[in-house]
């Protein structure tokens, strides 16, 4: 994986290191959640499909995951760019990836299925946040292996979710990503970037953030999300439910749908 450096993070303004208690912020969020409107129903089934989440294992490295069939969907993100409480809100279960706070910590790649009445049909990957400041440099080293070897070799992927606070904007670490994930995406895997946390901007610097991370991005999909606000929730939710279930190509639905010819005859 190749690093090359890039244009300037954007700053919209200064990131505060203050957090509110879990507690009032679990309750912030309930509140919020019972004012949403009644969803439709495409986004209650991604919605439903989501909450059947289930954690399925941890490795701390691709050789260490199961071979998998299903579509996957890979989370990706600095640390603390909200990717922890963007999963457990998608998947509206609490604590269902857990951020390790701890610098330099063994990181892991954390596998969660998903499917209705206990039947698999895609998996959730939460990869190790990056860019922790104090991490030694055989751990940033490490990082890059293993995050630039799921992201080129994985053959079931086929997502990935950039997850980016947008008062940092996309950083070096997250440009190398897209630079590794490129010749994938040019090869159809889907891709977007949540600017996270987007109940802490105004509406200028929402479309300031927007704009100048679509531009980095290369035209992919920059949407805004805010857990807090739940801004974007079900919007995401449906575009994953999309992404593991694409609509059946029209002459395999035409083939499957026309009756045969033998079973035709002697029926009249
Ligand atoms: P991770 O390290 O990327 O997994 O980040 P976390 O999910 O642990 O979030 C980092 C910090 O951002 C925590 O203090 C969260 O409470 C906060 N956070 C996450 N999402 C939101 C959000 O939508 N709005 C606000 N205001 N804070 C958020």
């Amino acid at each position: 994986m190749s690093i090359s450096p890039r244009s300037t993070p954007v700053k919209t303004q200064k990131p505060t290191a203050k957090r509110a208690p879990p507690k009032v912020a679990a309750a912030k969020m309930a509140a919020n959640l019972a004012a949403q409107p009644p969803q439709s129903a495409e986004a209650k089934i991604a919605m439903g499909w989501l909450h059947t989440a289930k954690f399925l294992t941890t490795a701390p490295e691709l050789k260490h995951l199961p071979m998998l069939d299903f579509p996957e969907i890979a989370f990706v993100g600095r640390s603390n760019a909200g990717k922890s409480t963007c999963i457990n809100t998608l998947t509206q279960i609490n604590r269902l990836a857990f951020a390790s706070k701890t610098p330099g910590r063994t990181q892991s790649i954390n596998l969660f299925s998903l499917g209705k009445q206990g039947v698999t049909d895609a998996v959730l990957a939460d990869l190790p946040g990056y860019g922790y400041a104090a991490v030694p440099k055989a751990a940033k080293y490490r990082w890059q292996q293993v995050m630039g070897n799921y992201l080129q070799t994985r053959d079931n992927l086929k997502g990935v979710v950039l997850l980016c606070d947008p008062r940092l904007g996309l950083t070096e670490l997250d440009e190398i990503l897209l630079d590794v994930i490129r010749p994938r995406v040019e090869e159809g895997l889907k891709f977007l970037v949540l600017l996270t946390k987007s109940d802490k901007l105004n509406k200028t610097e929402a479309a300031k953030a927007l704009s100048i991370v679509r531009l980095q991005a290369g035209g992919g999909d920059v949407k805004l999300f805010s857990a807090l606000k739940r801004q974007g929730v079900e919007e995401v939710a449906q575009h994953l439910w999309q992404w593991a279930h694409p609509p059946v190509k029209p002459e395999k639905a035409d083939k499957e749908a026309k009756p045969k010819p033998e079973e035709d005859s002697g029926e009249s």
